[in-house]
């Protein structure tokens, strides 16, 4: 019997790992442009690091992380999410003492136990942003526009929701106001939401479920319930997000599936990967670094996007944004003494900095022109007996059709050069 792939986890094949790779280079790019530096992390950490940065009663924490006992008996979680391990990264180097504002990626793989769909994977992939250091609306704006940028030069349309989840001074309010709401509607509400109402009222907002959905039209905003700190940052973010000329829309109600966030909220959503509209989410997180024993008040924001979902867009929007890598030469030998001759050859053209591709058997030269096609080579090089009779080989494009015969006598680095210039001249 054949061994399959858990459930939830996906191979990323040959064919698909192109877009992969062009979605990160991009994003690369894009980072580097706005001073970020990579950070990695390692995939296992303390169970105890998300429980108290994600918070006990959400949904990763409760039912989705893949947590266990290794052999010490110590719980180990494999991380649902990149901030916690970035933050606990920040503080045990102490990078702040390095550079006052950390500006951080992340690039890998995350483990939640979901149930598996289009777009939703047990082992997803994030990029993970971080800025620590600053709490300076403006970096809300550069960080979200970023983020825009990002979907933008990839070629996707997305919209932008952002909020404020205000702060520990003014939230508690707002907290007691939703209570209250949500007391007159328990009979009206699922399971989770009735027992949310008690242990982490805001999740509430965040339930799946349409029909508890209806009830939330009516609930108290958190928006007007802002201290005048909170409500001057989120309108100072706004206004610069306006100067930015990035398009957005305010939705009260967003309140994200973590709880460390306070302030600025974002979410990057399409409507065409159905119930997985998100393609990126974040928002600022002034209290995390201290709840995990770093810096009292340092303050810090960042966001994460889903690779998948990235790759699911491309691929309807803009499936012709990475173009195919094509071979440059096919290197066709026949028979032993050519094959022999090629061979070194091959090495040093490689060693130039072509992309070449031979038959390492020798075989036909039907079979390896079938190859050369293939391989989409611009190029064919072709060594016959005849041809190595004579001191020379071929040169053939593959497109034009037209060929020409190459002197094979002397170094093979004197053919190599040749090689190089003729193929480079007609760079595409
Ligand atoms: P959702 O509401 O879709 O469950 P989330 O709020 O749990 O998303 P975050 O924790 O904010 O997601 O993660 C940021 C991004 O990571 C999401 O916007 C999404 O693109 C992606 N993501 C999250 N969970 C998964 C998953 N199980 N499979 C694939 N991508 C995911
Ligand atoms: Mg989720």
């Amino acid at each position: 019997m054949t061994i399959q792939a858990l459930k939830g986890f996906k191979d990323i094949l040959p064919e698909e790992v192109g877009l992969w790779q062009h979605i990160e280079a991009s994003a690369r790019d894009i980072l580097h442009r706005f001073g970020f530096a990579e950070i990695r992390v390692p995939i296992l950490e303390k169970t105890e690091l998300f429980a108290r940065s994600i918070g006990e009663a959400t949904d990763i924490v409760e039912k989705e992380m893949y947590s266990f006992a290794d052999r010490n008996g110590d719980s180990v979680t494999m991380r649902p999410e990149g901030t916690a391990s970035v933050l606990r990264a920040f503080i045990e180097h102490g990078l702040q003492t390095r550079l006052p504002v950390q500006r951080l990626y992340t690039i890998g793989p995350m483990f939640r136990h979901e149930r598996p769909q289009k777009g939703r994977l047990r082992q997803f992939h994030q990029l993970s942003v971080e800025v620590l250091g600053l709490d300076h609306p403006r970096l809300d704006a550069e960080l979200i526009a970023m983020a825009w940028l990002i979907l933008e030069e990839l070629g996707l349309t997305t919209s932008l929701q952002i909020n404020s989840l205000g702060c520990p001074a003014c939230r508690p309010a707002y907290k007691e106001a939703l209570v209250n709401f949500l007391a007159a509607r328990q009979d009206l509400i699922c399971e989770d939401c009735r027992r949310r109402t008690v242990s982490n009222p805001l999740r509430v907002l965040d339930c799946k479920s349409s029909h508890c959905q209806e009830q939330y039209v009516d609930a108290p905003a958190i928006l007007d319930h802002l201290c005048l700190g909170c409500a001057d940052h989120f309108a100072q973010t706004r206004a610069s997000l306006e100067l930015l000329a990035v398009p957005y829309a305010v939705n009260p109600f967003m309140v994200r599936g973590l709880d460390y966030y306070t302030r600025t909220t974002f979410e990057l959503l399409t409507d065409t990967l159905g119930a997985q509209s998100a393609v990126g989410a974040g928002g600022r997180y002034d209290g995390l670094v201290a709840q995990l024993g770093g810096a009292k008040g340092m303050p810090g924001i960042g966001f994460a996007m889903g690779l998948e979902r990235l790759v699911l867009l491309l691929g309807q929007q803009n499936a012709d944004a990475c173009p195919e890598t094509a071979t440059d030469l096919f290197v066709a030998a026949l028979g032993e003494e050519a094959t022999v001759k090629a061979f070194p050859l091959v090495h040093l053209l490689r060693r130039k900095g072509l992309q070449v591709a031979m038959d390492l058997e020798g075989k036909s030269l039907k079979s390896q022109m079938k190859q050369a096609d293939r391989a989409k080579a611009r190029f064919a090089l072709i060594l016959g007996e005849e041809e190595l009779a004579k001191g020379e080989a071929v040169l053939r494009d593959m497109t034009s059709k037209e060929q020409q015969a190459l002197p094979l006598a002397g170094e093979p680095e004197a053919l190599c050069a040749v090689l190089v210039t003729a193929i480079a001249s007609t760079a595409q």
